[in-house]
């Protein structure tokens, strides 16, 4: 059934007194984790320091979502994921968010074996079609440059910011309550339950989750991960093809970490890594890398040279330790307070891995047993 109807924050001068769960952070990942703790009944309250959606990097993200990664527990995250993505009936609007325009994995000729390995992988998980392609220029509308290439024809991207809206439609329709323009000031320890103070007043919980993103680096009181969390920069451009060219898909070159995707009729969305750490979120583009991107995506998209510049985006992500083992351990770390737990850092990934992360910190933090920390 659809709930697109449902309002989805409140506005009300206080919070309420009392949760099951806290959530603080409202971008996708703290999404995640709210829809999947309020359909399983318990009573959640989402606290968001901004007054609109998307303040963090979620609001900035490009959205590409695709099964394969190098890092065999992200991949085990990203893969059901994008099922997830995939399938209209997880989602309140009744439509699936992907849009399947093909995601193209380049990296070096060494890696076939390991590339081929993965599409077996996910043909077998998600009936796809998952291939690697090698000796040719091309693929899916992107030079590889003496690469080869795991196309996932079934991948591409997603909207983030509609993903979160959804998902946070979701936990409204089960009970839960999401209030923004409250600022979380810290979270005490009371009597072994954790008490978060705002500025709308004190919430008594059961639990806290912290899905804070790049805040983390520079917690409030009671917030502050086990792990050490930082801030590094990322920084995309958005060119206009002109003349237009035909469409391609979404690609990252593992040799340099250079990507695209479309982002919109005859648009596409260029980045590389902007190795700026401990960044303030609020920094300002920086032209000489938006300049350098253009420069270094040309062997890819050979349009580019031609194409306008429309606007450069910087934004920054929360990194941290790569999670140990399995899906399902690192997701979380412990604060110090009881009950508290801060959602690792998702390293410039976290849209692809939103769907199953927010189900597994969900599990956990209902089962009342966590993963071990990172
Ligand atoms: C330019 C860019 C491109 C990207 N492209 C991709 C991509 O293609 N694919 C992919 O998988 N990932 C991508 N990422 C990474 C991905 O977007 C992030 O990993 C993900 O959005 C992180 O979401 P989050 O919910 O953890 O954090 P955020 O979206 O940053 O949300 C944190 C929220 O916490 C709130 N908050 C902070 N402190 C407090 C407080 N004290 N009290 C109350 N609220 C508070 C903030 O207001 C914010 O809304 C990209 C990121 C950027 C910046």
């Amino acid at each position: 059934m659809s709930q697109e109807g449902t309002p989805v924050h409140r506005r009300d001068a206080e919070v309420p007194p009392r949760a099951d769960v806290v959530v603080v952070g409202a971008g996708i990942t703290g999404a995640a984790v709210a829809h999947q703790l309020a359909r399983r009944g318990a009573r959640v309250v989402v606290l968001d320091r901004a007054a609109r959606p998307g303040a963090g990097a979620t609001g900035h993200s490009g959205g590409m979502v695709r099964a394969y990664d190098e890092d065999p527990a992200i991949a085990a995250l990203a893969l059901p994921s994008l099922a997830a993505y995939r399938d209209p009936g997880r989602w309140a609007s009744g439509r699936a968010p992907l849009h399947a325009v093909g995601a193209v994995t380049v990296a070096d000729p060494a890696r076939g074996p390991a590339l081929r390995e993965a599409a077996a992988r996910i043909n077998a998980a998600l009936r796809a079609s998952a291939h690697v392609v090698s000796g040719v220029a091309e693929a899916a509308g992107i030079h590889l440059a003496d690469g080869i290439a795991l196309v996932e024809p079934e991948a591409g991207w997603v909207a983030p910011a509609e993903v979160t809206d959804d998902w946070l439609r979701q936990a409204v329709a089960d009970g839960a309550a999401v209030h923004r323009a409250v600022r979380v000031r810290a979270v005490e320890d009371h009597g072994g339950r954790p008490a978060v103070v705002t500025d709308a007043g004190v919430i008594r919980a059961g639990a806290v989750v912290s899905a804070v993103g790049p805040w983390a680096a520079d917690p409030v009181p009671g917030l502050r991960p086990a792990t050490t969390v930082r801030t590094r920069s990322i920084q995309v451009s958005i060119v206009e093809r002109r003349p237009p060219a035909p469409p391609h898909a979404t690609f990252v070159d593992l040799r340099t970490g250079r990507y695209a995707k479309p982002a919109g009729a005859d648009r596409t969305l260029i980045g590389m890594p902007h190795l700026v750490w401990d960044c303030p979120l609020d920094a300002p583009p920086d032209p000489a890398h938006a300049q350098a991107t253009v420069s270094a995506l040309t062997p890819h998209l050979p349009w580019l040279p031609e194409a306008r510049h429309v606007t450069t985006i910087r934004a920054a992500d929360a990194y941290g330790p790569a999670p140990a083992g399995g899906a399902a351990s690192g997701l979380l770390d412990g604060t110090g307070v009881p009950h508290v737990w801060s959602v690792r850092a998702w390293n410039g990934g976290g849209v692809k891995t939103a769907p199953e992360a927010g189900r597994l910190v969900a599990a956990a933090v209902a089962a009342g047993t966590l993963p071990p920390a990172v």
